[in-house]
Formats: structure tokens, sequence, C-alpha cells
């Protein structure tokens, strides 16, 4: 016989999510305005909209938006002149997507470990790589150990906070390599006066549903490069090279944004400045009220840097805290609260076995022990005091 459970006695707490989409400016108008006109798809007028914003917001000359944050990687790297069998040192500690773009076209990651304070690319390991694991010839750099060409190098600016990008694009130029910044993580964040997406010579940004502003998917190229700005847009839209006889000299992708999605971008990014300062002040409430304890990390910044601290994350040393990573999310989860660990760094990833790294035990160990913190724009105080209680509970257990 089917019984029904039991009815709960009250209302459980809502769950709190890691970090959701937040659309409450004028998306709305924006998009209805495609909807009304029938401009949905690639044609209308708020794809060159949204890609005057972006670059007007960053102070960049071009910028070609994409279908994807993964495929504005793929494209730069292609444009960058990166071919089958080139090398690209990249950070170690990233989500997949720039490996598997550099694999896209036969390229081959490198991955480079982190630095230990702010987790980004370490500027010091590339340099002892480039310098000593491969020769420079005829201006070409060779890996010693593969013999192939090392083409670019490709930091991750993770969650919200930059690389340290002076040593980085010093050490790169000094080899001829291209600088493609993946910003995906960390639009509206500044390396000293500059803003990250203007650092390297290319720069890519994603508008996934979990980044900081979002159009649903989404991405985008960013570049002082006339020339690549116009390839990019070129093999983005299937490089036509005649709009009438559909004749192609180039096999192209169909990697265009549609109108309707940037519509919703350019709701979206009216209010980047307000979301990075929501974000600030979340991570700011977390540092304050989060323990100075033995075995916890709280995430910071760079005295270098302003971050958007896009995903608040700290780690958990087991040994001192009393307690590991996944038993704390397993606590968070016990209350509905999401949070998650970094990515599997590159390195270790199944789908990238065989590929060379340097020396990765810093981004191992953060991996190991990080977690991250519900981060939303629109967390209310409320819910963030939930989540710092829950923490601190599980401190005193621990
Ligand atoms: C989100 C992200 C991307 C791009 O992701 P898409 O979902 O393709 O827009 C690329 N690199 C990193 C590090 C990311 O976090």
């Amino acid at each position: 016989m089917f019984t029904l459970p039991e009815p709960v006695s009250h209302a459980p707490e809502a769950p709190i999510p890691l970090c959701v989409p937040v659309i409450r400016g004028n998306e709305w108008t924006y998009v209805k305005e495609c909807l009304d006109t029938n401009f949905v798809s690639s044609v209308g007028p708020f794809v060159d909209r949204f890609e005057r914003m972006v670059a007007g917001y960053l102070g960049a000359s071009h910028s070609v938006a994409t279908v994807s944050g993964t495929s504005a990687l793929h494209v730069a790297l292609v444009v960058a002149g990166v071919q089958t069998d080139d090398e690209v040192v990249m950070s170690a500690l990233s989500f997949i997507a720039p490996a598997n773009a550099a694999r896209y076209i036969g390229a081959w990651p490198v991955f480079m470990d982190a630095e230990p304070h702010y987790w980004q690319m370490d500027p010091d390991k590339l340099l002892d790589f480039l310098n000593n694991e491969c020769r420079w010839r005829n201006h070409e750099l060779r890996n010693k150990s593969t013999g192939r060409r090392v083409k670019a190098v490709l930091p991750v600016h993770i969650l919200g906070h930059p690389c340290d990008m002076d040593p980085i694009l010093e050490t790169a130029h000094k080899y001829e390599l291209t600088v493609i910044e993946d910003a995906t993580e960390s639009l509206g964040a500044w390396y000293k006066e500059r803003k990250v997406g203007c650092l390297g010579d290319i720069a890519c940004l994603s508008f996934n549903g979990n980044k900081i502003i979002t159009t649903g998917g989404g991405g985008m190229l960013i570049t002082e490069s006339a020339h690549w700005a116009r390839r990019a847009k070129y093999l983005t839209t299937q490089a036509k090279d005649d709009p009438v006889e559909y004749i192609h000299h180039e096999i192209g992708f169909n990697y265009r944004l549609t109108n309707v999605q940037a519509a919703l971008g350019c709701g979206q990014m009216e209010k980047l400045e307000d979301y990075v300062a929501a974000k600030r002040s979340i991570a700011s409430i977390y540092i304050k009220a989060l323990p100075a304890i033995p075995g916890l990390t709280r995430m910071t910044e760079a005295p270098w840097a302003v971050g958007t601290f896009w995903m608040y994350t700290v780690l958990i040393d087991s040994g001192c805290f009393g307690m590991d990573r996944n038993e704390l999310m397993n606590c968070f989860a016990k209350f509905g609260v999401e949070t998650r660990p970094l990515w599997q760094p590159l390195h270790l990833s199944p789908a990238h076995r065989g590929c060379q790294s340097y020396r990765c035990d810093t981004a191992a160990n953060i991996y190991r022990n990080s977690l991250s913190l519900p981060s939303s724009v629109n967390l209310s105080r409320c819910d963030q005091e939930r989540v710092i209680g829950i923490f601190q509970k599980a401190c005193i257990t621990a």
C-alpha cells in the first residue's frame, strides 16, 4: 500500500544557491524590442550595441561577440596564429575551457602552477619554465622536452581576481609569445590602473549564466588589433566572403551571438558596476565574519588589484581545521546551502592526460582545500548570515 510521507511540521528554509543570475534592469524592455521587431536571430541592432558597450566599458578598441566564452577562446587562439602542434602555456587551476579550446585546433596545453597567495598563474614559475625548459632560437621558442613550438601564454584570471600580469607580460613578450587573457571570470576587476580584459594582446569574456553578467550563454573577444578583430568577426560568422553568392575561402564557425542574447547583455552591462559593488560587499562581510582560525584561509585581494570576488572561496586545511572541505560541503548541503570545490586542476584532468605540466603542486593543494560559498549578487544579508552561521557552527564542532 502506498502511503504519503509524513507532512513536515514547518517549511524548510529556502535553499541558497551558489551563484545565480539577477535580471532586474532593462533586460525585459530590450528583449521585448527584439520580439516586437522580429529580430530574434543574428541580425539586429543589439549585437553591435552590446559589443560597443563592453568595449566602451573596458576602453578597448575592438570587441567581437560570440556564442560562448569557450568559442571566444577558440577563435582567439586561431587569430593569434596558434597552429596544430603548437603549445600554449596556461593556468592549471582553471575551468577546463581554455585547454579544450587549444585541443580544438590540435595545439597542446602546458599547465602552469598557481601562486599560493591569490591562486593565479605563478609568474616566477612561468619565467623558470620558459627560461630553462625551452630553447629560444631564430625568434622561435621550443619546448626542449617535446620539441614543439611555444606560441602563446594564456593566464586565466580566476574567481574575479587578476593574475599578476606585468611579469607575465614581460616574460611572454621577451619570447615574442602572444598573451591571451582568459578574463571570463573577472570582468569588472582591475590590475593596477588597468582593467582586466585590456592587459594582454587578446582577452576573452564569458556571459554564461553563472558569470557576473549573463546573456544566458555568450562570450566576447577583446583586442586592440583591428586585424585580429576583423579576422575574428569573419571566422565567427562562417567566413563568408560573398554575402549574395555565399562564397567562402576558409572554414569558418557559426559562433554568432543572437540579437536576443545581446539585448539581454545590454541590460546586464548597465548593471555591471552595481554587481561588482554587490560582490565586493558580500566578500567583505565574509572576510569580517569568518573566524580567523587555524586551517581556514579566506580569499583576499592583492594590494595591486581590485577584484570582483566573483565567487567567494575559502581554503580548508583539514589537518588544522579538523574537518575536510567535503565534510564542510556536506554540512552546508544539509541546510540547503550550495557550495562547491574549485575545478579539478587541468594537469590532473583525465581529458587532458599526457599533457605537460610544470610543478603544479600549489594548484593541486588549493583545489584539494577549496570551497566556494554562495556569492550571487542578490544574496540577501539574512541569507548570508545563515551561511556564516552554519560555517561558525561547523568550526566549533570540527
Ligand atoms: C566560464 C569560463 C569560460 C567560458 O565558458 P562558456 O560557458 O563557454 O562561456 C572559460 N574559462 C573559464 C576559466 C571560465 O570560468
